[in-house]
């Protein structure tokens, strides 16, 4: 028999399982708050009587993620992991100092499937949907090891969370369960390079989370060469899903873009740009792309940034230039563990 994921179980699906049990179901509520905080092992459960911690060994396993590599910036104090699973697949995440608090970069899946040209994440293709439990253990993990409590969490890691719809939502209910982590929705944001039938079912769900939409070019020609999703759903159909989910939600949405240069950094861009995203209520974060081994793209000199920040602006669209956190520890996201498969293959 298959042993149960536990820590990805809500307080009343452990409920149940009490009462499957014949124990009483008030002992849910406090296995939820150890499998979200420090416990690692049912025995570490020290409220809980010994037949109950072994009858629980027999059913459930706690899942967790072990540190391989720890890069620690110096100029920032941005602290960069490599998580091993339990079985052997790695996943990475970040860990950002802001003046508001730490927030954490967790990752959605082992790889992608989606394939955008610019990221180190979809090189492999998709390996494995992370459960919920995997997701919640690499914020949990990030705060044991350095003692401190994480107030945002970013699903913008590996993955693409719209992919791994069930597993993500699930995550999104028990991160901000008052329980456990009791991180408020309002403080995560999700991040998806355009899955359409996602963001519909998202919003149905009417989560306060802040939705985040990759976007990366302004036209389909240009959108198309480097992200494959855009073929199934071009930028109309996107942009009018951002719509509808903005109706729903009424939250602002924000809007990734990678300034690549010779790509899509132009001033003809922005303003398109900007005449497509009028009548939404969002923000615009310009990023400076990465750059990544395998692939040859530049990121855009900072004038040329700035330029496109100002042309927005003049349509009264905000944007950020995000600044670089972890410079001297910039691999970005995705290349630590395409570096340790390769060390594997070798
Ligand atoms: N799959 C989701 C979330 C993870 S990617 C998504 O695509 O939105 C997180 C963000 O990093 C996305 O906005 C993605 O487009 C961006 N990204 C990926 N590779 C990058 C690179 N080389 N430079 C800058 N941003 C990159
Ligand atoms: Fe996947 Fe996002 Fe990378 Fe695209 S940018 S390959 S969707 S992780």
């Amino acid at each position: 028999m298959d042993k149960l994921d536990i820590k990805s179980m809500t307080v009343d699906e452990i409920s149940l399982l009490m009462k499957e049990m014949g124990q009483p179901k008030y002992k849910a509520a406090q296995i939820f708050k150890w499998l979200h905080s420090t416990a690692v092992d049912f025995d570490d459960m020290s409220d809980l009587s010994k037949d109950l911690r072994n009858a629980l060994k027999e059913k459930c396993y706690i899942a967790d993620v072990k540190i391989v590599k720890r890069l620690e910036s110096k100029i920032d104090g941005t602290v960069k992991y490599l998580y091993e699973l339990f079985d052997g697949e790695h996943i990475e995440s970040v860990l950002m100092k802001y003046n508001h608090g730490y927030t954490v970069c967790i990752s959605t899946q082992v790889g992608c499937r989606m394939g955008c040209k610019f990221c180190a994440s979809g090189l492999g293709g998709l390996v494995r949907n992370l459960t919920a439990s995997e997701m919640l253990s690499q914020i949990i993990m990030a705060q044991r090891d350095n003692n401190i409590r994480v107030s945002n969490v970013v699903m913008m890691g590996m993955g693409e969370p719209l992919d791994n719809f069930a597993n993500s939502t699930r995550f999104l209910k028990l991160v901000s369960d008052e329980k456990g982590l009791n991180i408020g929705l309002r403080h995560i944001s999700l991040s998806t390079s355009g899955v359409v039938d996602g963001i519909y079912k998202l919003a149905q769900l009417n989560m306060p989370i802040t939705l985040s939409i990759s976007l990366h070019a302004p036209t389909d020609e240009i959108r198309s060469k480097t992200m494959p999703v855009n073929k199934k759903w071009n930028i109309d159909k996107l942009l009018k899903a951002c719509k509808d989910y903005q109706k729903v939600t009424t939250r602002r949405i924000s809007f990734e873009y990678a300034m690549i240069n010779g790509v899509n950094d132009t001033i003809e861009c922005a303003t398109i740009l900007a005449q497509k995203l009028k009548g939404i209520m969002c923000h615009v974060n310009l990023i400076p792309a990465n750059p990544v081994v395998e692939t040859n793209f530049v990121k855009s000199d900072d004038s040329r940034i700035d330029k496109f920040k100002t042309c927005l602006e003049r349509y009264k669209i905000t944007a950020t230039v995000r600044r670089t956190l972890g410079a001297d520890i910039n691999a970005s996201c995705g290349q630590l563990r395409r570096q340790e498969e390769r060390k594997e293959e070798v």
